[in-house]
Order: C-alpha cells, then structure tokens, then sequence
C-alpha cells in the first residue's frame, strides 16, 4: 500500500507558486511554479514592495497583495497575483513570510485586449477619442506645471464625405477613411498622436519636440497626405478636408474643451469653402445672431464715433519714470456700455471691419501725439496695437505713413505692437513688411512675447526693437512673479537678439522687484497706473508733461 505524499512533495508539486522568505525578504525555499516564474535567485519578487513588506512583518497589515510581472532570466514574464502572510515559529515569532502566486497571465492578456479594443477603432486600429482625450488630458497637466511647450489640437473633417458615401456606397465610404487615415498616419511626426474621432474626422495632437512651428508645418503635412487622388474601383476621387486648430494653452484645463474648440475651428474653415486651416479663436463661439447685431452695431458705432483712445504710461522699473503709454482702444456702446478690445477686435476682423479700426487707430494716435507735441512741445512716444491682418493689408502702410505726415508726427514716435501669430503668415510677406516699416523709421515690437506661436522663430525671421513679456507670466494669483524661470528664459532670449524688454501687467511691488532682478528694465501695470484718458495721463505724470496748463510754443 502506497503512502500519502509527505508535505515536501505536496508543496513541491503544487499548481500554484509557493515560496518561503525570510526577515529580509530573500526567498529561503520555492517550489516549481514559483520557480518558474521568478527563477532559482528571486530577487526580484519585492522590488516595488519593500516598505510594505516591512509592514507586515511588523503586524501592522494583515497581508501583503500585488499582482506583478515577473521577470525572469528566462523572460517569459508570467503575470503573477501574489498573496503574502506571515510565518511564525511555536511561540509565535515572527519569522518570515509566505508567499503563494497564481499565474494570471491569461486574464492580464485578456484584459489588455479589452482595453486596447476600447482605446481603437477597429475599422482603422487606430486610437480612439477616449485613448485621444486620455493623452490630450496628460498634455494639458503637463503644462499646468513645465514651461508651456507648443502644441496643438488638430481636428481633420473630410469634405464631402456624405456624397462620396452616398455616391459611391458604405463600403467606397470606408476604403476612403481606411486610406485616409493610413496617409494621415504617414504624415504625423514621431511623437503627434492621431486618433480617428468620428466618422469622417481624425484628431491629432501635435507635440512640438522643441520646434515652435510644429503645428504649423503638420496641418501641411497633412495637406499635402491629401493632394494624391485616391481609386475607386474605375474612378479617381480627390479628396480634401477641413482642419480646425486650436493651439494649447494653460488657460485650456479640460481636453474636451479643447476639442471642442478645435471642432468650432473646423466647422469655420469648413464653411469658408473647405480644403483650409482654421485657428480657433474666442470669437467663433459667438452665435451668428450676436454677430449679425454686433457687426451693425460696430458699424453704426464707427461713424459715431464711439470709438476713442485710453494710454496707459511704460515706465522705467527703477524709479516709475515715464517714457512713453501704450494706446488701447475702447468703444462706448450706447447700450453695453464700454466694451473691451479683447471682446470686439476679433469680432472686427471677421467682419472685415479691422482695416477700418486700424486706421481709425493710427488717426486718432497721431492725433494725439500732434495736440501733445502743439499744445506741450513734447514729442511723446506711443505704442500702437496692429492686427496683423490688417498689417498684411495692401495699403495699411501707405496710410500709416499719410497719416503721419497729415499730423506731422516722426515714425519714430510710434511703436507698432503686433502679436507673435504673424508668423502663420505663410509666404513672408510679413517679414518685408517689418523691415520696410522699420525702414520708415517705425519701432516694431512683439506684444504678448511667449503666449503666442513661435516665440524663437520670431526672433530669427524679424528684425524687431521691442518684445513685451505677455502678462500671464508676470501677474498671477499671488503677489510674486507668475513664472519667474520663464520670464528669465525670455529675458535671455531678448538678450541674444539685443531686443529691449517691456513687461506688461505688473501689479504689485514684489512683481516689481523680481523682474528687475532679471535685468528687465520697462514695463507697465496696474501698479503704475491703469489706462488713462490723455488728460489724466499728463496729470499723473507733471514731470514728463509739463505741471501747467497747456503752453503755446509751437
Ligand atoms: P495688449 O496690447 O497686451 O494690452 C495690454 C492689456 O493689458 C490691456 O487690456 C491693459 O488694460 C491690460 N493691463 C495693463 N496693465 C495690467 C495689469 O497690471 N493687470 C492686468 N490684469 N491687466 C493689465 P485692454 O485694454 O483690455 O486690451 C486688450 C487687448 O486688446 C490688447 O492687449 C490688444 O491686444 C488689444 N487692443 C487694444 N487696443 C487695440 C487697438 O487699438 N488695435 C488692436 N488691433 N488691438 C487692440
Ligand atoms: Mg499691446
Ligand atoms: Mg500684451
């Protein structure tokens, strides 16, 4: 008659790992199963649950379960669930632990199969909206924290999608996104993302890798991916599409938003004709209905005259001296009341109005600087916001160079401030205009330095006098600098191109000290003073104004 086994052989030829450890964690005897995962050494059992393991054997947790994988010499990398409980002796010391693991290979396999299939799609394999949003959620933390890096969301809607599936039929509708999406993949840069989002359309999140005009030179890429005709069956279809951009921003905190701003762009440059780029800004969220009565009402507005000049004084940081105010541009709206820049300039643009603003700007500007040069004998220096649209404008030039000579105002008295996304403008003409208006004796500087495009490819291509250090860097929910190593990193930058600095919005003492610690020696500010009427600005300021009333001398 054959014995039972002993306890050795049980252990031995059990279907689950078993493993003795001691105090210090090493694995005192194992048998097969366990071997077979973790190997004749196991060293490798407690790697990420050292502190925990302390704990159990100190009693201060019941347990010890992890799942893992393992990572033998042999490398098969078995999934593992493992259980470990402590060992005592007969008087109840402790003495080490148990370990028992099950192989959970297979339901890890399966589960990864679930998660893959829910993150793709499986018309194309490629990622979905959730695997999408997942990313752009990661992207969008990332820049809550690190010095904000470019990049974009980029929403592709094929045109006419519905005929050729109507046209052509359901399966012609998919061989088209099928071959679409493959190109569009060919097309994206090692480190973008594309996920096909819907039926028609593909989202790509474009990460710049440390070239600012990264999205720029994908929403081409992705272009030219479209440009070759594609067969079905006997025919050749073109193929074109709609791409909305929206640039990535800290002012973005949810994905979805982001993507919906996205969507907006692609819906505008769709309704502009299709096969074109669109870049998202606030305006395009606005109803048709407000626009229609806006668009009257700026019209209406413009030959009332509702429209007129506040200046806010830059100053040198060291002592509050004045030397110069930038002029922004108000409109009093009969019913509104004052209405912001921010809200009625780029509804200007879309409605073609912004030439007419523009100009309305530079004549009241001059005016200005003549009524200051007659009535003080001052030549004061004023920086005047440009849309760049309105700078690419056939005759924007001339006019501002009439307009001048009509007040008999010097170019040099006036400092245009255009914004970093001129640089979409894509076949450098904004360039030559720069430096013909630079020529004229104009200054030119960047507004909003560092929130924009390309911040460095700026520098590179245009030739400039002056950059502002965008607000968002400097004022921030405290006292403090908002973002002290940026605004290092673009004073450097200033610094290499021999650009003089303005910092814009600073608000407290503290703001004050640190940037002139960082060697930024202008700016302007709430601190100093809010935008003022021109009166009110010569009376803050007596020492660069004259303290009297007007004088005579011409
Ligand atoms: P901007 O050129 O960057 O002007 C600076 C803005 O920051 C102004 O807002 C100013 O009032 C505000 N600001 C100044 N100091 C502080 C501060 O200490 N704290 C805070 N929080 N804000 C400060 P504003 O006047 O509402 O103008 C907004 C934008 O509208 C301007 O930004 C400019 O881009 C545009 N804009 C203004 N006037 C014109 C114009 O005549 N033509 C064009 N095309 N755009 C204009
Ligand atoms: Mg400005
Ligand atoms: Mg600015």
């Amino acid at each position: 008659m054959s014995s039972l086994p002993n306890l050795a052989t049980v252990f031995e030829g059990a279907a689950f790992g078993i493993a003795v450890l001691d105090l210090e964690g090493a694995v005192r005897d194992s048998n097969a199963v366990f071997r077979k995962a973790y190997g004749e050494i196991s060293a490798d059992l407690l790697r990420d649950h050292q502190a925990e393991f302390t704990a159990l054997l100190q009693g201060n947790r019941p347990h010890l379960e992890f799942e893992q994988q393992a990572r033998t010499a042999g490398g098969d990398g078995m999934w593992t669930s493992c259980t470990l409980s402590r060992l005592k002796d007969e008087r109840g010391n402790v003495r080490g632990a148990i370990c028992l693991i099950r192989d959970v290979t297979h339901v890890k396999e399966t589960e990864q199969r679930m998660l893959h299939d829910m993150t793709h799609d499986p018309l194309t394999g490629m990622p979905n909206r959730l695997l999408f949003e997942s990313k752009l959620r990661e992207q969008l933390a990332a820049l809550q924290t690190a010095v904000p890096a470019s990049f974009g969301v980029l929403m592709l809607d094929i045109d006419h999608f519905r005929e050729i599936n109507e046209g052509f039929g359901h399966d012609a509708g998919e061989f088209v996104v099928s071959q679409i999406g493959q190109r569009l993949v060919a097309a994206i840069g090692a480190h973008d993302l594309i996920a096909r989002v819907g039926t028609d359309q593909f989202a790509i999140l474009a990460c710049s890798q440390g070239n600012e005009r990264h999205v720029e030179i994908t929403a081409r890429h992705l272009f030219s991916a479209l440009a070759k005709p594609l067969t079905l069956g006997a025919r050749t279809v073109y193929v074109s599409a709609s791409v909305g951009v929206a640039l990535g921003s800290p002012a973005y905190l949810r994905a979805e938003d982001m993507i919906r701003d996205a969507q907006i762009a692609t819906r505008y440059a769709k309704a502009s004709g299709g096969s074109r780029t669109a870049i998202f800004d606030a305006t395009m969220a606005v109803s048709a209905e407000e626009r229609l009565q806006l668009s009257s009402d700026m019209r209406a507005g413009l030959e009332r005259g509702e429209f007129f000049l506040l200046y806010q004084p830059i100053v040198q940081l060291e002592d509050g001296e004045f030397t110069g105010c930038e002029a922004l541009l108000r409109w009093r709206h009969p019913k509104e009341g004052i209405i912001s820049p921010a809200e009625f300039i780029p509804l200007a643009e879309q409605l073609g109005l912004s030439t007419q603003i523009g100009r309305l700007v530079a004549r009241l500007a001059c005016r200005q600087l003549a009524a200051w040069r007659d009535e003080r004998g001052l030549q004061i220096h004023m920086n005047v916001n440009v849309a760049w649209p309105d700078l690419l404008e056939a005759e924007f030039e001339q006019s501002l160079i009439a307009v001048t000579r009509e007040f008999q105002v010097k170019p040099e008295q006036l400092m245009l401030e255009i914004t970093e996304n001129i640089v979409l403008n894509p076949d450098g003409k904004a360039t030559q205009v720069v430096e013909r208006l630079r020529q004229h004796g104009f200054g030119v500087c960047i507004d909003d330095f560092g929130t924009g495009y390309s911040s460095l490819h700026y520098l590179q291509r245009f030739h400039i006098d002056a950059m502002k250090i965008d607000r968002s860097f400097v004022c921030g929910p405290g006292e403090e600098l908002a973002s002290e190593p940026i605004v290092r990193a673009l004073m450097t930058l200033a610094d290499g191109f021999n650009v003089r600095v303005v910092a814009e919005g600073i608000e407290t003492e503290r703001q004050r000290h640190a940037l002139l610690a960082a060697g930024c020696r202008y700016g302007q500010g709430f601190l100093f003073s809010r935008p003022r009427t021109a009166e009110e600005l010569a009376a803050t300021y007596p020492a660069a104004f004259g303290a009297h009333a007007p004088c005579q001398s011409g």
